[in-house]
């Protein structure tokens, strides 16, 4: 831990880390030192790992990276938190992250990074001048930069595997409805997922098996699954195992150097034994707009609680209730939280909410149903995280719609609800490139020991 934290203070100007707190953590490895003396030590005892800043922690202050909930305390942890310290980990701090995990960049935070007085973004440390990806930015760059050994990130439409594509590391969506998401600070409901993000598959499957598990007091949506040790199969062979491809996912859009690192990899794959299979998921574009509907929908109901009544940030000067709750949300919230709060009201509206909002769900469960034909034929499915690498800071300007575009990947598993991962595979221009697997319900066993034979 404290090889980490002077690691940390080293590389702060990453602007990964938006809390610390020496003292504590220091407590914490104290506290695993004893355990592991004294030979009861839980799985985790000891490990240096820091938590994504949509987590509430009651020990360091939670921000979701937003102005509105600068310097909150929360009075309780996340269930993963809680979990992953009775594993034994040992929190650092807390990461950077767009602001409510709404972005692709981490360029959307808007709380100052330890190190600074204003808000900065994340770096990439294969190259400064680029973007990390996000929403999970600070934790995969914390990651890459070797300041934890794992970190966690939450998912809601690709924040873990497109960060962990970006910055060459290995990151787990687990099915949703696996890990509690009691303390998460709420983006869209219906798809938010709490996952790790590690240097390999292995350490990815031991932190995952601390922080799955049912929370039927907290979550209601949480499984009632016991929690797995996901190590077990790591090593399985992979003689036999379906890829399946979907054309969709290597076709126009891609760039050629991603391809060609996905190509290779599942070239890899065949030498080990597995089948490559194509597969075909015709909604694939239909994806982006059915989630930017769905996503922007219920944020724009979650975030209705930022009212500057119960949480953070209340304007000063108001003339009223209204004018309250108005200054508030229009000083407390980012340009892209605004803009999703919008949409989503927009969307929900009556006389458009059939429109688009019943529209979306319709094809949301298409999707899902794809997802399911596909599976007939293959036991996994893999593709590129993302259509390109990491781009440069400021490369898509006031073009939010860029963004978006780049999540194609990732979204329709995210709408399905399964289990993803990104695995690195390669670089492209000396910049990471992350193979995605994709499993179906539950099959997290058999994405990470695809992932482990092939690291
Ligand atoms: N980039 C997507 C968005 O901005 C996904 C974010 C996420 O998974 N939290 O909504």
């Amino acid at each position: 831990a404290q090889h980490q934290l002077a690691r940390i203070r080293q590389h702060q100007d990453l602007g990964a880390f938006l809390a610390l707190d020496d003292e504590k953590a220091l407590a914490q490895a104290r506290a695993a030192d004893e355990q592991l003396a004294a030979g009861n030590a839980p799985a985790l005892a000891g490990v240096p790992i820091a938590h994504k800043d949509i987590f509430a922690t009651a020990d360091l202050p939670t921000t979701a990276g937003s102005r509105i909930l600068a310097g909150y305390r929360s009075p309780f942890d996340a269930t993963v938190v809680r979990k992953l310290a009775e594993a034994g980990a040992v929190n650092l701090g807390k990461l950077s992250c767009d602001e409510f995990a709404m972005g692709s960049s981490n360029e959307n935070v808007a709380v100052p990074a330890v190190g600074f007085d204003h808000a900065v973004p994340v770096r990439n440390p294969w190259d400064r001048t680029r973007i990390p990806g996000g929403s999970s930015g600070g934790s995969a760059v914390a990651v890459a930069a070797r300041l934890v050994p794992a970190a966690t990130g939450t998912d809601t439409g690709g924040s873990i595997r497109q960060p962990a594509s970006f910055c060459g590391v290995t990151g787990i969506k687990p099915t949703y409805g696996r890990a509690s998401r009691y303390g998460m600070v709420a983006f869209a409901s219906s798809l938010d997922q709490a996952g790790p993000f590690a240097r390999s598959a292995e350490d990815c499957a031991l932190m995952l098996s601390a922080l799955c598990g049912p929370d039927p007091e907290h979550d209601s949506t949480s499984l009632d699954r016991p929690a797995e040790d996901f190590s077990h199969h790591l090593s399985d062979s992979l003689d036999g195992l379906r890829i399946g491809v979907p054309r969709e996912f290597l076709g126009e859009g891609v760039a050629p150097g991603v391809r060609a690192a996905i190509e290779a990899a599942l070239g890899e794959y065949e030498k080990l034994g597995a089948r490559r299979v194509e597969v075909t998921l015709p909604r694939t574009e239909l994806s982006i707009p059915v989630y930017y509907i769905i996503a922007a929908a219920e944020a724009s109901s979650n975030l209705s609680r930022f009212d500057g009544v119960k949480f953070g940030h209340r304007a000063k000067n108001y003339r009223d209730l209204a004018d309250m709750y108005a200054k508030t949300r229009e000083e407390g919230f980012g340009d892209e939280v605004k803009r999703r709060v919008m949409i989503g009201t927009y969307v929900l509206s009556h006389g458009y909410y059939d429109a688009y909002y019943l529209q979306a769900q319709k094809v949301r469960r298409m999707i899902a149903d794809d997802f399911q034909q596909a599976f007939a034929h293959c036991d996994l499915i893999a593709g590129p995280a993302a259509p390109t690498v990491a781009w440069k800071l400021g490369e898509h300007g006031d073009d939010p719609v860029a963004d978006y575009l780049a999540d194609i990947f990732t979204l329709p598993g995210s709408l399905a609800g399964l289990p993803g991962m990104s695995v690195p595979a390669g670089f492209d221009g000396g910049m990471p490139v992350g193979l995605q697997l994709i499993g179906n319900y539950f099959g997290e066993a058999k994405l990470l020991n695809a992932a482990h034979r092939f690291q």
